[in-house]
């Protein structure tokens, strides 16, 4: 009864939300010969879920399935790290029954706009933060100790971004029991992907000469990744606050490079970066600009653009170019595990 006269007490904010989506499923509201409040009531009951990053949003929408409406808010293609959302973000976010961020101090800004706008009821889940406890942050060039942040990339790591969707599958549970056993449906077929992904990854890196299991990225999204399947970071290239380094740190990176003989070092299109270039060019390591942390790979309603093909591309991408075989990864299925529709709504 409570959750009843709080939803009705909601009816005006959601209304609002649900007049800028899609209505929900027709079979899954009442039958009409329930009282017309009760209708009201249950299409009201539809969770509206507001997300961050794009695979986030993937993870989420594989949990939540067609039961929940969701929303991303940070575009594909932007620099996480510095996005600011726009005001017109605030009536999304004031919205929403659950914003779902990385946390980790990925998010600030849209943190701060979530928690000046969030609507009586609501909730703000930080799934890094509910993953991992400080004793696991790691620290490195890019998010160095001193300053306190900690790498916030769970994500690379699929056995990390399985303990999100935990995260995610009883935050939904929690809200919104009825649906608990869907979503428990969902989360143990998206566990039974993140299986077969994970022994994929494994077997793919295994291919890999041992000494060429190292990476040097522009951007390191790679730390949990590397310590879970046994490689290397051996650097990334820009410092926490995106400026370039210094001659004497590009040039002990060179040294680096011969020194070990690895093959290849990544940066990713978000981040176009020259020096990159210039230590590919005087290591004689190859120079693919082509990872991904946070865009997902194809358009939205590609199979592949979707958390799990994120992973398998960016490890058809990195394997090969470090002497290995990504053939593995053709064993896992990169689409939606729930039936019906997609539901995230992606920014562009
Ligand atoms: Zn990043």
């Amino acid at each position: 009864m409570r959750m009843v006269i709080t939803v009705l007490a909601m009816a005006a904010t959601i209304a609002v939300a649900l007049a800028c989506t899609s209505q929900p499923d027709a079979a899954a509201a009442p039958q009409p010969s329930a009282a017309d409040t009760a209708v009201a009531t249950a299409q009201d009951e539809v969770l509206q879920v507001v997300t961050t990053v794009s695979p986030i949003t993937s993870i989420v929408e594989n949990i939540g399935g067609t039961r929940i409406r969701l929303q991303g808010i940070v575009p594909e293609g932007v620099n996480s790290h510095t996005f600011e959302p726009a005001p017109s973000v605030a009536t999304v976010l004031a919205n929403a029954d659950l914003v779902i961020l990385n946390g980790l101090f990925l998010e600030e800004p849209t943190l701060e706009l979530a928690e000046a706008n969030l609507k009586s009821g609501a909730a703000i889940v930080s799934l890094g933060d509910e993953s991992i406890g400080r004793d696991q942050w790691k620290f490195d060039f890019s998010f160095p100790e001193a300053q306190g942040y900690p790498n916030p990339h769970l994500w690379p790591d699929p056995i990390l971004a399985l303990r999100y969707a935990e995260v995610v599958r009883q935050t939904l549970s929690d809200r919104d029991a009825e649906n608990g056993d869907y979503y428990a449906a969902n989360y143990d077929a998206f566990a039974a992907r993140i299986a077969i992904l994970d022994g994929a990854i494994k077997t793919a890196v295994a291919t890999v000469p041992p000494p060429n299991r190292k990476l040097l990225t522009y951007h390191d999204s790679w730390a949990y990744f590397a310590d879970r399947y046994g490689m290397t970071v051996i650097g990334a290239v820009h410092p926490s606050d995106f400026s370039e380094p210094s001659a004497q740190e590009v040039a002990g990176l060179i040294e680096q490079i011969r020194d070990a003989g690895i093959p290849a070092i990544f940066g990713s299109n978000v981040f176009p970066s020259d020096v990159m270039r210039v230590i590919a060019d005087e290591s004689g390591a190859a120079y693919i600009d082509d990872l991904s942390d946070d865009d997902l790979p194809g358009k939205p309603g590609d199979a592949l653009h979707s958390y799990l093909g994120l992973v398998v591309n960016n490890l058809r991408i990195m394997i090969p170019a470090l002497g290995g075989d990504a053939a593995a990864l053709d064993a896992v299925d990169v689409g939606p595990v729930f039936d019906g529709p997609a539901t995230a709504g992606y920014p562009q």
